[in-house]
């Protein structure tokens, strides 16, 4: 399934970082883990690569994940942006809209437990919350999309800290919460069903009172 949404996506038009690409970054790991991790766009390495996070940043994401006995191959990675903006400028909001439908596509597919966001764009865009990532780092979020409950865990992006000691400090503090993250069980969200359910034996005689 996931195979072939990637098909499909590959020769995606939907924005004009179509023109510029030298291919679309899918996103790659394990097509069902329990953690994926959404960065923002791909930058030079990975639109040569088409793979996700390869070059300085995917280093230092993979010793991170190391630090928490994972590697590459437990995970799935991926972006707000399945395409390089040119430059490695930031994703323009109308690239983020139109480019969404995949991101969610993939999540829906992979049924994460948590999805860790990779810096500012990546956990504004699913927060849906305009607070940015000094304010929400290191601290999980339950969020429902359609039927499926996930914990979103925002975090620095691996880029940001690599040229910041003090940032790299916290991003590897947040990042060591993860396993116990993965380890709780998520607590059902009651159904709007649920809550307007009629009970199950009809309240009797409370109106009894006023004949
Ligand atoms: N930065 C990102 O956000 N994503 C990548 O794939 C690489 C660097």
């Amino acid at each position: 399934m996931l195979d072939a949404l990637r098909t499909e996506a590959s020769t995606c038009t939907r924005c004009r970082l179509s023109q510029t690409r030298t291919q679309v970054v899918f996103g790659n790991g394990h097509p069902n883990a329990d953690l994926m991790f959404v960065g923002e766009a791909p930058g030079f390495h990975e639109d040569q690569q088409g793979i996700p996070f390869v070059g300085q940043a995917g280093k230092l994401l993979d010793k991170l994940l190391a630090g928490i006995g994972l590697s590459r191959a437990d995970v799935y990675v991926a972006n707000t942006l399945k395409c390089r903006p040119p430059g490695n400028r930031d994703p323009m909001p109308e690239e983020k809209h139109r480019c969404e439908p995949w991101l969610f596509r993939q999540i829906e597919l992979i049924r994460p437990k948590v999805i860790a966001t990779l810096g500012n764009h990546a956990t504004k865009q699913l927060t849906g919350k305009e607070t940015g990532i000094t304010r929400v780092h290191g601290q999980p979020q339950p969020a429902t999309y359609g039927s499926m409950q996930v914990t979103i865990f925002p975090l620095y992006h691996p880029a940001a800290a690599l040229y910041t000691p003090a940032m790299l400090k916290v991003l590897e503090e947040d990042f060591a919460k993860l396993p116990a993250l993965l380890d709780q069980e998520i607590e059902p969200v009651p159904s709007l069903a649920d809550l307007i359910a009629e009970p199950e034996h009809e309240p009797v005689a409370v109106q009894l009172g006023l004949f």
